[in-house]
């Protein structure tokens, strides 16, 4: 599931099953690694330097990950718990890419430890829009169900 979309979507449905009320940086943590990836786009305004596409491509991996993670919490007054957050929502991602067709690799959860790519194949990238409008539907159901017990109760 590579795009925004379903990261976003299969958070805010987790979300909602364990009734978190603050969502904000577990979502930032779980669209953070294809932003990061995405920086690669600059290269078409400024001139990058050689190997910057694998550099940005390794956030796609726990250990820079959840570094990254770390750095941005100190943005925050509550560092553990937006460290954790983001990391949680970082994670998340990964999970979710681990689960792509990878036509030139995987996801590379032990690196710098180990360069073995995993992947399991379960979703093709560019048909997430059946992933998508399904979570979406998902995501409604949920809210409408909440509201409804929210309305029955009072
Ligand atoms: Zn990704």
């Amino acid at each position: 599931m590579p795009d925004l979309i379903t990261h976003v979507l299969v958070v805010l449905i987790a979300c909602e099953l364990i009734n978190m009320k603050k969502k904000g940086l577990i979502l930032a943590g779980a669209i953070l690694p294809d932003i990061v990836s995405r920086i690669f786009l600059l290269g078409f305004i400024i001139k990058l330097p050689d190997g910057f596409l694998i550099a940005v491509t390794l956030f796609h991996s726990l250990i820079p990950l959840l570094a990254l993670a770390v750095l941005l919490a100190t943005l925050f007054k509550d560092f553990f718990s937006a460290a954790f957050l983001i990391g949680i929502g970082a994670i998340s991602h990964l999970l979710l890419d681990t689960f792509n067709i990878h036509f030139l690799g995987g996801i590379m959860w032990m690196f710098p430890f180990s360069w073995i790519l995993f992947k399991y194949s379960l979703f093709i990238p560019d048909q997430f829009m059946y992933v998508a409008v399904s979570l979406l539907a998902v995501y409604i159901f949920i809210r409408v169900y909440k509201w409804r017990k929210e309305i029955n109760d009072s």
